[in-house]
Formats: C-alpha cells, sequence, structure tokens
C-alpha cells in the first residue's frame, strides 16, 4: 500500500512516500518558499536528488506539481494507488491523543486550534484541503505533534495558575515533538528488548525538548503551553521567571508581540554567545576561545542536564537516555558534555563510541548505570505508520 506522509509549513511542503508496511521509501521532496519570491521544490529518487525553480503562488499548486512528479517518475501509474496521506499537525490541543482520520469535524477542530499554533495549524489545514482536491479517494489522517504528551497525569500538565485560565482559555502544558519523542522511545525499548521501561528521550535540535517515558507512555515533557518552556534552545530562552516579561514591558513600553519575539527568536544560544543559534557556530566559537560561546554552551548542557536529573528523579531511575534531532544526533561536544554532567547519576562516557554523527549508536561505557543511545530521530516514517494502520 502506498502511503504520503505530509508536513506543510507556512511557507513550505515536506513529504515522502513510501510502501507500506515495508517502510520503504520511494520518493521525497521539499517544496520552498510557497507564496514568496524564489520558489523551488527539490525530490530525490532512488538516491539522485533534482532542484526545480517555479513558480508556487500557493500550497495547491505545490501538491499538484507534487502528484505530476509521482506519475512522472511512475512512483504511481494512478493517484488512486494512494490509499492514504498522513498529515503532521502541531497542536491537538486535549482533543486528540491519537493519530485521527480527518473529516469535516476534525479539519474543523484542526483549524479550531490554530489558537494554540497560529504558525502551524493554519498552514495543516491548508494542506489537508489541497491534498483532499488533488488525491480525494485516498484517506486523510492528521498526526499531532501533542498526542504522545496526552498520557500526562493531571499534576504535570496542569500550572499553579487561576484556574479558569485552564477550564476557560485551554492554559496547561502540551508539549511538543511527541512523535519524535514516540519513534526514539518505540525504538530504544526494541533495543532494550522489553517495554516496562523508564527512559528520557531528548529531542534537541534548533527547538528541543526533553520527555519522561514510562513504560511506553509519556509522564511529563519540558515543553509547555507553547514551545517556549524547557530547555534553553538555538534563539529561544526556555524556561524564564515569566515576570521578566511583564517587567520588561513596563521598562521598555515592549508590547506582547514584541516580547514574544524576543524570547522566541532573540533569545537562547543567539542572546548569550552574541553570534549565532546554530550550535556548529557555537563550537567553532568555542574552539576558537570565545568566552560568550563558551557560556552559552555551559548554560544549554546545564539546563539538559536538569531537566534530564528532574525526570530521573520522577521516573524513579532510568534504563535508558536517548538523543535526538539536529544536536542529539550530530554534535559530539554536546553529548560529551551533557553526559559527564551526569556522572553523579553514574553515566558514563564512551569517548570513542560518541564520535558518531547521524547513525544509531551506544555512545556510553559498559560501566554506565544508564546506557545512553543515539536514535535518529524519523517523524515521516511514524506518520506513515499511523497512516497505513487506519488505511488498512
Ligand atoms: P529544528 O528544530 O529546526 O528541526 P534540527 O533538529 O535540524 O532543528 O537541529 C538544528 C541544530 O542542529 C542546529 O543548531 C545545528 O547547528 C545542529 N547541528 C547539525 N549538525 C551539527 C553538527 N555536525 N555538529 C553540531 N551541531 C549540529
Amino acid at each position: 500500500m502506498k502511503i504520503l506522509s505530509v508536513n506543510c509549513g507556512s511557507s513550505s511542503l515536506k513529504f515522502q512516500a513510501y510502501e507500506m508496511p515495508e517502510e520503504k521509501v520511494l520518493i521525497q521532496g521539499l517544496f520552498e518558499r510557497i507564496g514568496i519570491d524564489g520558489s523551488c521544490y527539490t525530490i530525490t529518487i532512488n538516491g539522485e536528488k533534482t532542484t526545480k525553480e517555479v513558480d508556487l503562488p500557493d500550497h495547491q499548486v505545490a501538491v499538484d506539481y507534487l502528484t505530476k512528479e509521482l506519475l512522472e517518475n511512475k512512483v504511481v501509474s494512478s493517484l488512486d494507488e494512494i490509499e492514504g496521506v498522513g498529515h503532521r499537525v502541531v497542536a491537538g490541543g486535549d482533543q486528540f491523543d491519537r493519530t485521527t482520520v480527518i473529516n469535516d469535524e476534525v479539519l474543523q477542530a484542526i483549524d479550531a486550534l490554530s489558537k494554540l499554533a497560529p504558525l502551524h495549524n493554519p498552514a495543516a489545514v491548508i494542506g489537508i484541503k489541497a491534498f483532499q482536491k488533488a488525491i480525494p479517494n485516498a484517506i486523510a489522517t492528521a498526526v499531532f505533534d501533542t498526542a504522545f504528551h496526552q498520557t500526562m497525569p493531571k499534576e504535570n500538565y496542569l500550572y499553579p495558575v487561576p484556574m479558569n485560565w485552564y477550564t476557560e482559555y485551554a492554559v496547561r502544558r502540551y508539549g511538543a515533538h511527541g512523535t519524535s519523542h514516540q519513534y526514539i522511545s518505540e525504538r530504544v525499548n526494541e533495543i532494550l528488548g522489553r517495554k516496562d521501561t523508564k527512559v528520557i528521550t531528548c529531542h534537541v535540535g534548533n527547538g528541543g525538548s526533553i520527555s519522561a517515558v514510562l513504560n511506553g507512555k509519556c509522564i511529563n515533557t519540558s515543553m509547555g503551553f507553547t514551545p517556549n518552556a524547557g530547555i534553553m534552545m538555538g534563539s529561544r530562552s526556555g524556561d524564564i521567571d515569566v515576570t521578566l516579561a511583564t517587567y520588561m514591558m513596563e521598562q521598555t513600553g515592549m508590547s506582547p508581540k514584541e516580547i514574544d519575539h524576543a524570547l522566541n527568536k532573540e533569545s537562547g544560544l543567539l542572546a548569550v554567545s552574541g553570534i549565532s543559534s546554530d550550535a556548529r557556530d557555537i563550537e567553532a566559537g568555542i574552539n576558537e576561545g570565545n568566552e560568550n560561546c563558551k557560556l552559552a554552551q555551559k548554560m544549554y548542557v546545564n539546563r539538559i542536564r536538569d531537566y534530564i536529573a528532574k525526570y530521573y528523579v520522577e521516573l524513579g531511575g532510568c534504563d535508558a537516555i536517548v538523543f535526538t534531532a539536529g544536536l542529539g544526533e550530530n554534535s559530539i561536544l554536546t553529548r560529551k558534555q551533557i553526559m559527564n554532567a551526569l556522572a553523579p547519576l553514574g553515566v558514563v562516557l564512551d569517548e570513542k563510541a560518541n564520535e558518531i554523527r547521524g547513525v544509531e549508536a551506544l555512545v556510553s561505557a559498559k560501566d554506565s548505570s544508564i546506557p545512553c543511545y543515539v536514535i535518529p530521530t524519523d517523524e515521516e516514517v511514524m506518520i506513515a505508520r499511523d497512516t497505513y494502520a487506519l488505511a488498512k
């Protein structure tokens, strides 16, 4: 069965076509700068990548090019062969705790949840509609970034704030990157050969979050009502004293929008290093002796350490720590510093084993109290798996 896995951003569309259940990738591609000058798309098939510069005024036009490529590259002989299209949706609120077949009601609910993800859910809605038009016979599913975190107990998802904020305004912890946390926690359980596990999953990229996963179910996660909670990130502050926001508004006359921008786009590694939000630039800065980069890296690592330690206690121990995403998969330095910072828990780094990027590996030493793994994430295959299960 052929399944499409789709991730729509406000100006982009990423997709992969799979043969399921084999999980064989047939074709993948990325449409960029949709609705902006200089739009283009890249298609990769049999390891060969081609880029085409085309006018992409909206997502519908991108989907039309996509279906044309599927036919021209003989991925399908007719679009009816695509039996399921799975869409990544950022915010599922507390209505959606699993992947759901999209009907009119579900589509309306996703649209209404745009208040929780104003940049992302509207793009998903546009993408869903465009595919419904182009491939009307395929079932469409919504795979929510927040669904995996819906198993958190109330004491972990509630904030100690006036309760009508929760009951009337839906203010609570939702988390993010759920599909990735689920993928790596399931994979590490396969490696460990059991399901009754205590796992700490670290999705550390430009954005980042840490989760505590007990017996395959998320019990806590570091992102909150929005993605600007938890660890320090590329350009996000992560956890701060929230009163900083109102104080700075009073001191400077900044608007809520400007504060939001400062905390999401001008903070984190970027703010402290003064040079970049990108971990590669920070590492280069450290190698050149840049003190601000060293400080940024120290703050960054300490905050990840703190969450892992907190979840270790909350889980009552830990069977595995897993690193994934841009830094988790590729930053040898960041992994090394995090693992060394966890020495009080008995974590021991295997310096040589840690010298890897982008591949699955055990990176802790034999005598480490907790095995630490790198597992490259694969959100697309999770979307395809769920969609296949529902299409079947
Ligand atoms: P996003 O949250 O945008 O999906 P990614 O998961 O792609 O982010 O992660 C991007 C981050 O990963 C960047 O900070 C980048 O510097 C970092 N990264 C990627 N490759 C490396 C590398 N080889 N060494 C260190 N950091 C890396």
